[in-house]
């Protein structure tokens, strides 16, 4: 079965644009992984995973670290079940790890307007981590952020995504590639 046609199946709707397929993410990660390897010999860092549309990236992403790394997770909010970004960040999981004086890498799915990133950069750094880095799978380029994102899997478009973790209302997280979709 092609990805256009497993999207067509699970939303019942006419088959949507494919932006990055399969096989290109995972070169990508790959890629990311020996930089970042390269990057943290030594280092044993700490991996903070952005729930939930960070799950199958970082899942991927570590598979290509040969480091020693621990990881955690914070969840947020940002998005309802809608499209646009409400502006505001809720915390729904904090960090369990004690993260003064590590090295800490942050892994998102996907910068958007730069809020989350913005919003975890800020509640990081006040915990005193040893270095405090950003990893993306995705940036759209209206981002708007004043610090630098370390490593940046793709730069895409102002569209909305789904696949490969990202959702919408919950659903298509499961597809194995992304996709881009039309705005409501
Ligand atoms: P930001 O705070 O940068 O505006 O948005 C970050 C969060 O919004 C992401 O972690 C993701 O959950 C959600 N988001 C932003 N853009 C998209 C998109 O195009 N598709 C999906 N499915 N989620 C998005």
């Amino acid at each position: 079965m092609t990805a256009v046609s497993e999207y067509s199946k699970l939303t019942g709707n006419s088959p949507k644009q494919i932006l990055l397929e399969r096989k290109q993410i995972e070169a990508r990660i790959a890629e990311l992984g020996a930089e970042i390897t390269r990057d943290y010999q030594d280092k044993k860092p700490v991996l903070i995973g952005v729930l939930n549309g960070c799950f199958i990236f970082i899942a991927d992403l570590v598979r290509r670290m040969q480091l020693d790394m621990e990881i955690d997770f914070v969840k947020l909010s940002s998005y309802g079940n809608e499209q646009e970004s409400s502006g505001k960040i809720k915390i729904h999981k904090d960090i369990n790890t004690n993260i003064h004086g590590r090295h800490v890498l942050v892994v998102e799915d996907i910068v958007d307007t730069g809020l989350s990133v913005g919003f975890l950069h800020e509640k990081l750094s006040v915990l005193e981590p040893a270095s405090l880095k950003f990893v993306t799978l995705l940036k759209k380029d209206k981002a708007k952020i004043n610090f630098k994102i370390d490593y940046i899997g793709f730069e895409i478009p102002d569209r909305f995504v789904v696949g490969y973790g990202l959702d919408h209302g919950q659903l298509l997280r499961n597809l194995p590639d992304i996709y881009t979709m039309d705005r409501k």
